[in-house]
């Protein structure tokens, strides 16, 4: 069976392009008046750039949203998004709160926009049905919770805590993870919850049927997920989505597997993952990145590029991820043409990236 390809497929010649087009440009910004610089030097800085003294960072997803694509309504709505996300996790961090509440809650804020592929704004399946899968993981002792294929739960982040925290289990799926939500207390949500437009349209697209409307504007898979580091150096990441549209029932993508889509290590790094999920699962994408800078000593712009850029292009998918170590470094590699991101620095600086020119291609 060949793999799911993503909507957007570039080959690694555009890509190469396009990481040529950045590099230039971010050159021409910085050195305006420095005499012209070798034609490497500028796209390997792109291709490695690191963003230091990172708390918080977050993603909506991998895959392209060039300039012109959005109204303003709509680049306002994936902003406010985005800063509400990264408000909401910086306050936790700010306040001495664990660690692992700041990702939880910066997911569940995106879980709760529409303009996302995560709880509400999930894409839909072949039966028309949204099958959500969320991970979370901490970095200081790997402790780690999933959920995959929920129905109805509103915000699937918060079960695969409560899976590590309330259960002797690491991964817990469908009807069994259904139920112990119900166990402990969450609300049943009916699926219509999770219903919107853009997503029943790129259903419909997805199998060919009349009566769809345009394309959505947006080819963004739309997975959310975060990474924080506290005072401590203590890390955690989190991952939700509702996986890739019109996929089989019963599905299961990298999202909500340890060392898949999401990873964190206190010696390392913690990293939420976006992309084709099968290639993901594939390429142990996540904790590779982790076990680069672990074992072979690679700073995390390096490892993430190596990884994202490289590994999982060549096994023929595309995606990017956020990679974030204790020390605040924070790496954003993607094959994608762009991934929509936001961070938060230690002077509560906050920065919102969701145009394809907006984050150094890689
Ligand atoms: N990685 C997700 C999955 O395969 C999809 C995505 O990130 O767009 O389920």
């Amino acid at each position: 069976m060949s793999s799911p390809k993503r909507p957007l497929l570039i080959c690694a010649g555009l890509t190469a392009m396009v990481a040529a087009l950045s590099g230039s440009q971010l050159a021409g910004a910085a050195e305006r008046s420095a005499p012209p610089a070798p034609a490497a030097a500028p796209q390997q800085q792109a291709r490695e750039s690191v963003i230091k003294d990172v708390v918080l960072a977050v993603h909506g997803g991998a895959g392209s949203l060039p300039r012109g694509s959005l109204t303003p309504e709509q680049e306002k709505a994936y902003r406010d998004g985005l800063t509400r996300a990264v408000q909401a996790g910086y306050a936790l961090v700010k306040d001495g709160k664990p660690v692992l509440d700041a990702v939880e809650k910066a997911v569940n804020v995106l879980e709760d926009d529409p303009n996302f592929n995560a709880g509400k704004g999930a894409v839909f399946n072949t039966d028309a049905e949204h099958e959500l899968d969320a991970a979370i993981m901490n970095g200081k002792d790997l402790r780690s919770g999933a959920v995959a294929g929920v129905h109805n739960t509103k915000n699937p982040i918060s079960l695969a805590r409560a899976v590590m925290e309330k259960s002797p289990h690491v991964l817990m799926a469908g009807r069994g993870a259904d139920q112990f939500a119900l166990r402990n207390g969450f609300a049943y949500t009916t699926q219509d919850y999770f219903w919107t437009q853009k997503r029943w349209d790129q259903l419909l697209a997805a199998k060919g049927r009349a009566g769809a409307r345009s394309p959505a504007h947006t080819e963004v898979g739309g997975t959310v997920g975060a990474v924080a580091v506290d005072r401590s150096r203590d890390v955690a990441t989190a991952t939700s989505t509702g996986g890739l549209t019109n996929k089989q029932v019963g599905r299961i993508g990298d999202s909500p597997i340890v060392g898949a889509g999401t990873y964190a290590n206190n010696r390392t790094v913690a990293i939420s993952c976006t992309g084709t999920g099968e290639v993901f699962i594939r390429g142990t994408a996540a904790h590779d990145i982790s076990a680069l800078i672990e074992y072979a000593r690679r700073p995390v712009e390096k490892a993430a590029a190596e990884v994202i850029t490289k590994k999982i292009t060549a096994l023929g998918a595309t995606g990017a991820a956020i990679a974030l170590t204790p020390r605040g470094d924070l790496a954003t590699p993607h094959s994608t043409k762009g991934v929509i991101n936001a961070y938060v620095t230690r002077d509560g600086k906050i920065v919102t990236r969701i145009y394809d020119d907006e984050t150094p291609a890689t």
